[in-house]
Order: structure tokens, then sequence, then C-alpha cells
């Protein structure tokens, strides 16, 4: 009997052992893995790293290859284009003058009525999708179809008919060689338009064109870019506003420059003196960014390698599939996030709207994260300390993209003098210099509706300009500047502000 008990006791002891034995190595291996995944952690950490030093190399290298960019053509990857817009709305416009915007499946005609002071304006908008077959079609039936709602927009609101003739501004957000305030030549179509009559041809003039054929008596007066209407609404309310940043989909600036500094344009005579410079930033590129192996990875796989590179780095269209190849490496060599989603593989299936749910979800068990992960990426049911994990992502991810933002704006204010570095002379301090005032126009959803990236913007360009400076920067919301900002373009270049510049 004694035996048989002590039997029992060995094997239930030696059990106990094997079981023990089990879970002790599962945990050991299951540690082991953890510890893989926040090494892939740290080590894309380590690659997105902003520090000051680092983003003033980076504001750096903005001024020098604005500088680069505006002695010669194809002298940087910043294009730096004319946009001959020599003067910016002030408030003292009058009238009634009409915008049409056009740069993505949608456009948008507008209205504005402007009284000579500057007011809150309220522009009439009415907005359309462009059918799709239009998007690739011939020029002259996207341009009649526009023409014919612009016809139908006016006879709303005024006279069709009448003799006076009316003023439209026009933003055209694709990538034009311009030839004067209002014409330019369509480079190429992006964002899916691909109308091949138009490429090289005459913008403003196929719009013009289609107006006429429609009896429709008004001039396109001013050929814009999205930018360009930002920095002028940011000005018509606010004087000190000297450059606009579009940090939507896509990412974008301009600037105010004196014409002197446009040295590859020798002979360039504004009456104002200066002119607006569209920097087409989203293609600069500098060793001094922070690039990661996921960035070389998106780059690689994208329809234009090697262009745009700071857009990848910052702009809505790219921060969730940056976030998307982090998990996936992470699931690759884990299995905090259970066996790999096939869902993981398919590019651009994390946007940046729902990237940006998942870091803001401040609940205690983040079931947002576990909502989105589960809906969008096919990855059900995972501990709290991987949800965290995927929140940490989001979260170097737009850190980086926020403080490479602000970095290129100090390089805008670098270059025309605002970044209160200017004039320091031995034993004065940054505090001493007088910093004038200075404003920038900001326009894009990723600024707008992503509080924490707007707010890593401005904890990063206090800290690139110190606080004594920083004071005396201010970053402006402008509501609809794409639009609203042409009409106010097309008014003040109307009669006696226009002076028609032309390259000689
Ligand atoms: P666009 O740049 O196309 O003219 P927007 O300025 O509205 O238009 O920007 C749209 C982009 O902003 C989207 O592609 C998306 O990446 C990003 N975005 C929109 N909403 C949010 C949000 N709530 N949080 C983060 N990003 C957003
Ligand atoms: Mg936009």
């Amino acid at each position: 009997m004694g035996k048989v008990v002590l039997g029992v006791a060995v094997g239930v002891a030696v059990a106990a052992c094997t079981v023990a034995a089990l879970v002790v190595g599962r945990r050991v291996r299951s540690r082991r893995k953890w510890k893989r995944v926040v090494g892939v952690l740290k080590e894309m950490e380590e690659s997105c790293e902003t520090t000051v030093g680092r983003l003033k190399q980076v504001v750096d290298a903005m001024a020098v290859e604005m500088h680069a960019g505006l002695a010669s053509e194809g002298g940087s990857k910043l294009k730096m284009l004319l946009t001959f817009v020599d003067n910016l709305p002030s408030g003292s416009e009058k009238g009634i003058f009409y915008a049409l915007d056009l740069g993505g499946t949608n456009f948008r005609v507008l209205r504005v009525e402007l009284g000579g002071q500057r007011s809150d304006l309220d522009p009439d908008v009415e907005q359309q999708p462009i059918p799709e077959q239009l998007m690739t079609g011939r020029s002259e039936d996207l341009f009649d179809f526009i023409a014919s709602s612009l016809y139908q927009f006016v006879e709303k609101n005024d006279s069709v008919q009448s003799p006076i003739m009316k003023l439209l501004g026009f933003t055209f957000s694709f990538p034009v060689k311009q030839t004067s305030v209002s014409s330019g030549v369509l480079i190429k179509w992006t964002k899916g338009f691909a109308i091949r009559d138009m490429v090289e041809k005459e913008v403003a003039g196929a719009l013009q064109q289609a107006l006429t054929r429609k009896g429709l008596n008004m001039r396109v007066s001013v050929l814009v870019n999205d930018t360009v209407g930002t920095l002028a609404l940011g000005h018509y309310h606010d004087a000190d506003t000297v450059a606009a940043v579009i940090i939507g989909t896509g990412t974008n600036a301009c600037y105010w420059e004196r014409t002197d500094a446009i040295i590859k344009c020798q002979g360039l005579l504004t009456t104002s003196g200066g002119m607006v410079v569209n920097m087409e930033w989203g293609n600069f590129w500098s060793s001094h960014l922070p690039r990661t192996s996921y960035d070389i990875e998106l780059d690689a796989e994208s329809p234009n390698p090697n262009d745009q590179g700071f857009e990848k780095m910052i702009s809505g269209m790219y921060l969730g599939d940056i976030v998307r190849r982090v998990i996936l490496r992470m699931s690759e060599e884990s299995d905090v996030f259970g066996p790999v989603s096939s869902r993981l593989y398919l590019p651009f299936t994390l946007r940046t709207p729902l990237m940006a749910a998942m870091h803001e979800d401040d609940s205690p068990e983040l079931t947002q994260v576990a909502r989105i992960l589960k809906d969008v990426l096919d990855i059900p049911d995972i501990p709290l300390k991987a949800r965290k994990l995927v929140v940490k992502i989001c979260d170097v991810v737009t850190r980086r993209a926020a403080r490479l933002a602000a970095a290129g704006i100090v390089g805008i204010l670098k270059k025309i003098g605002r970044d209160g570095s200017g004039g320091i002379t031995g034993g004065r301090s940054r505090s001493d210099i007088k910093m004038r005032r200075t404003a920038v126009a900001v326009e894009g959803s990723l600024y707008t509706q992503y509080t924490m990236f707007r707010e890593y913007l401005h904890e990063a360009l206090n800290e690139i300009l110190g606080e004594d400076i920083a004071r005396h920067v201010v970053v402006i919301v402008t509501e609809d500047g794409s639009g609203t900002g042409a009409a106010l373009l097309a008014a003040s270049h109307s009669s006696e502000n226009v002076n028609n510049i032309q390259l000689i």
C-alpha cells in the first residue's frame, strides 16, 4: 500500500515538474519574443530620433536647399517655383469675385463679396465630384463640365448676361510651370487624373476657352495652387503672414520672397519688390532626415520612388502606412499580434485618420485600438500590453512627422531672416534681438484634425526657436484658403493692382 502511495506521489511530482517546466519554458519563450518586439520598437525609435540638434540641421538644410533652388533651375530638389503673385490681399479689396478650386476628386466653386475692410469672409460655396470618366478623358470635356457648373452657380447669384466682366481665381493644385500670374503649363497630372492632351498645355487658357464657349463673361485672372491660396487668405486676415503650409494628404509650402533673392530669374521686376515662391517642399531631401528601413521600403514600393521624400515622412497619405509596416515587422518577429494577418501585407490598409484614432485613444483598456486592429487589420484579441505597443508606434511616427514639419517651417523663417538668428553678434543673446511678429498660415486636416500632431509641431517650434523667439511666431489656421484665397488674389490682382509681370 505504502509503495503504491509512494508511486502515485512520485508520479504526481513528475507530472507537476513537467507542467511547471512547460509553463516556464513557454514564459521564457514568450518573454524572449516580447523582448524581440521591444527591440524592434527601440530600433525604430532610435532611427526616428529628432533631437533639437538634429532638427536644427534639418532647418539649415532646408534654408540651404531653398537658396540652391532659387539660384538655378534644377539646382535643388526644391523646385522653388515662381508664382508671379506679387501682392497679397490686404483687406482693402472691394467687389464680387469668384474662384474655382480643382485639385482632387471634388471641385468647388466659390463667390465672395468684399467690402473694402477686413472682415470675416462668408463665401458661397458649392462642391461637386468630378465624374470619373472626365478625369481620364479629353481636356475639353472636363473644362466644359466645369464651365457649365460655374455657369449655373453664377446664374443663382448674379446676372450671367451682365456686361461687367467677372474675375475668377483658379486654384489648380497640380504641378504647373507658371508663365504669368494668370497662365501656366501643366507639367504632369497627379491624384488619379490622366488627361493626356492637357500635359504641357496652358491650363488657364483651356478653362478660359470653355468659359467663352459657354458664353460666360468671366476672365481667369489668377492661376495659383492651394498653398498660394492659403497664404493669400492668411495675409488677408493678418498682414504679418509670410508663409503658408499645407499638411493634409500631401504637404507643401510657399512664402513671400524678395525678387532680388530669386537669382535664377534675373531681371524679374515687381512693384512690390517681392513674389510668392511655391517651394514644392514635399520633395525636400537631406541626409539629416531621420530615415528608417520602413521609409526606405515605402519609398521603393511607391509609384514615385526617390520622389517626395519629405512628404512621405510627414503627410496624411503615408503616416498610417508607416505604422502598418512596423506592426507587420513585429508580427513577423513574434506572435504578440497572433498569427500574421494577411491584411498587414496590403499597402495603405491602415489610413491615417484611424491611426490617429488609435493614438488618441484614452480609454483605460484601449478599446478603440482593439476595435481598429480587429476591424481594419484583422488582428483580434491581443493583450493590453500589445495594444499599448501599437499606440507607442503611432506616437513615434506622428511625433517625427510633426517635428520635421516644424523644422521645415523654421527653415523658411531662417531663409527670410525671421527665425531670430539674424544679426546675432558676440555678447548678444537671442532675447536681445528685436523679433518681428511673424505669422504662418496652415491648412490641412492632419494639422487641424489631429491634436497630437498639432501639439508636437508647436512643441518643436518652441524647442528649435527657443521660447523668446517662438513667442513672436504664430501659426494660424486658415479654413479653406485654397478656394477663398484664389478669389482674394483675383481681387488683389484686379485693375489697379495688375501689372502683368512677365519673364523678360
Ligand atoms: P487634402 O489634403 O486632400 O486637400 P485635407 O487637408 O482634408 O485634404 O487632408 C486630408 C488628409 O488628412 C487625409 O488624407 C488624411 O490622411 C488626413 N486626415 C484627415 N482626417 C484626419 C484625422 N482626424 N486625423 C489624422 N489625419 C487625418
Ligand atoms: Mg486641400
